[in-house]
């Protein structure tokens, strides 16, 4: 392992490392640090967004057996030319329900996939919401 070559003007040139969730977008620090020495070339920024990671509200939702449903425009978004829609390309609605994992196949068909999240057009997201609603008053 090579060492750190120090910056001559901010020597080890630190930044706090966050990460954003991929449910609600949220960036969070992660009690992590970067020491960039020279490499940056100049002053390191305070934070630096590194990677896609659960905040704790939503990790602890995954956690407890919920997937994340977060509603996107798909005429908005940018899919790739496979048909995937990644987290860059997605145009967000801002609509997010969560549902248990064990209900996920009689609502949609299909078997829950092991991932924290899915994007769902904004039609089925309005429509989650307004049943989320209608469960959190009875
Ligand atoms: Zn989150």
């Amino acid at each position: 392992m090579s060492g750190i070559i120090l910056h001559p003007e901010y020597g080890l040139n630190p930044t706090i490392i966050r990460a954003m969730c991929p449910v609600c977008g949220k960036e969070f620090e992660t009690n992590e640090l970067a020491l960039l020495g020279r490499n940056k070339g100049r002053k390191a920024d305070m934070y630096t967004t590194t990677h896609y990671d659960l905040c704790p509200e939503h990790k602890k939702l995954n956690d407890d057996g919920y997937i994340a449903l977060v509603g996107v425009d798909s005429r908005k978004s940018t899919y790739e030319p496979d048909g995937n829609l990644k987290l860059e390309g997605a145009y967000r609605t801002g609509k997010l329900a969560h549902i248990r994992r064990t209900v996920f196949k009689d609502m949609f068909g299909s078997e829950c996939p092991n991932i924290p999240m899915i994007f769902v057009d904004s039609d089925i997201s309005d429509k989650l919401e307004i049943m989320q609603r209608e469960q959190e008053i009875t």
